[in-house]
């Protein structure tokens, strides 16, 4: 059954990967063709970030994968209204996150805009270094570039950024899980 948001009734995109998956991948929305064919993590930058991923042994579709925003965010606007409509809908969208989150122990946050809302640091400051969140209990927890948001420049840091984070997954998986 497809699920609806409670504030705005539009239809809310479905997670993909499995239910019961130790990681998950964290994006802040889909991408207009992504939304429009109703398949999270379709396009040509999630197969950008399977293939760098797979480089490093770490398969993305052993993972979780959704989105802050579940549908296409509405737009955030300067009137006191436009605002209040903007954080309750986005409110919904955390609450709807947050039992996406319900053990899981390997959390990868992609763009900034999923990095400032759990550390308050840009993808950029904090890419490929596992962080601690007030508002993530995974043991681990990393972000780097979205790989929408790349330019140029910004390949290496992406590249490394997930390097790094599957060497800390590949490190948790065989120290921590292995034993339990
Ligand atoms: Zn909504």
């Amino acid at each position: 059954m497809t699920e609806l948001c409670e504030v705005c009734k539009q239809e809310l995109m479905e997670c993909r990967g499995p239910e019961k998956a130790i990681g998950i991948v964290i994006a802040y929305m889909p991408g207009i063709e992504e939304y429009e064919g109703k398949i999270a993590f379709s396009s040509a930058n999630a197969v950008i970030l399977r293939n760098e991923m797979a480089r490093h042994g770490v398969d993305l579709f052993t993972f979780r994968r959704t989105y802050i925003w579940r549908h296409l965010p509405p737009e955030k606007g300067r009137t006191k209204i436009d605002k209040g409509n903007f954080q309750q809908e986005f409110d919904a969208q955390m609450r709807y996150l947050s039992l996406e989150l319900i053990n899981r122990s390997v959390v990868l946050l992609l763009g900034t805009d999923v990095t400032e809302i759990f550390l308050d640091k840009s993808a950029t400051e904090i890419s490929g270094i596992p962080m601690k969140s007030t508002e993530l209990s995974a043991p681990l927890v990393m972000g780097t570039l979205d790989p929408s948001a790349i330019e140029g420049n910004s390949w290496g840091e992406f590249a490394l950024g997930i390097e790094k984070f599957c060497i800390a997954y590949n490190h948790y998986y065989h120290t921590q899980l292995r034993r339990s």
